[in-house]
């Protein structure tokens, strides 16, 4: 049996300049200073703008803290005439871990294929920054076509973009649980997550799929958390609103 750190990763989404970002991540790594945070149990990532980033990186690394932090976005391409597109290789230059992509908000509001999800996240892969690749199903899906089969087809989509090797994590989050004070149960994510192994499984190998961390998200709180976790195929959670604040996300890392 493999073991996977968890990781609790706040999307901050287009909340903090980079003042208000500076702000909140000292508070946030004092908090889990203060209640002794293992950092190698469990991993704490934040996802702040990008305009933020050369900012929150700075200060860790200043400070050494354990946190690690990433891109809430990131293009396919690794140079040339793309305007606004921020490359791979510059978060990998900025000590970035991680970069979420195909989150729900991208594919609505700026229309994002699973192929086009799959092809950043290759450009990730291809700089040594992991991809958390987020697939969800909406309402009207579920009522359709029950809980995995949207989720488990865009994850399908995604991969056949990518590379067989290199790191990847995975994040469930139902549309209808993000933002909504409404999350799913742990049975129903502990239920897509298993589904989503085994396509990792199918696509990549049962190494792969065994050490693929599946992260949980929508409407994730200090509350509900513990009972995310007990599951077997949920390795952590993608928290959008209760990142806000350093304690309550602070107390979703310890998720006792
Ligand atoms: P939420 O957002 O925790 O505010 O529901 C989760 C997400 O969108 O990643």
């Amino acid at each position: 049996m493999v073991n996977r750190t968890p990781l609790i990763a706040g999307n901050w989404k287009l909340h903090n300049d980079h003042l208000q970002a500076i702000a909140l991540v000292q508070k946030l790594a004092w908090t889990l200073q203060d209640a002794r945070h293992d950092h190698a149990a469990v991993e704490v990532a934040v996802f702040p703008p990008f305009t933020d980033l050369r900012s929150v990186q700075t200060l860790v690394s200043a400070e050494k803290f354990e946190l690690r932090f990433g891109a809430q976005d990131v293009s396919e391409h690794d140079s040339g005439a793309h305007t606004g597109e921020v490359a791979a290789s510059m978060l990998a230059k900025l000590e970035c871990s991680y970069a979420i992509v195909g989150h729900s908000e991208r594919r609505q509001d700026h229309g994002e294929s699973s192929a086009l999800v799959g092809r950043k996240a290759a450009a990730a892969v291809r700089h040594g920054v992991t991809p958390i690749i987020c697939v969800g199903e909406t309402e009207a899906d579920l009522e359709q076509h029950g809980a995995s089969a949207v989720p488990v087809q865009q994850l399908r989509e995604a991969l056949a973009e990518l590379p067989a090797a290199g790191e990847i994590v995975v994040a469930y989050e139902p549309v209808w649980a993000i933002g909504s004070g409404k999350a799913a149960t742990a049975e129903q994510a502990q239920q897509v997550a298993h589904a989503l192994r085994q396509t990792i499984a199918e696509v990549r190998g049962d190494e792969a799929a065994a050490s693929t961390r599946i992260l949980y998200g929508g409407s994730v709180k200090s509350g509900n958390i513990a009972g995310f976790m007990r599951e077997p195929d949920v390795d952590g959670a993608l928290v959008g609103g209760a990142s806000l604040d350093a304690a309550e996300f602070a107390a979703i890392a310890r998720f006792q």
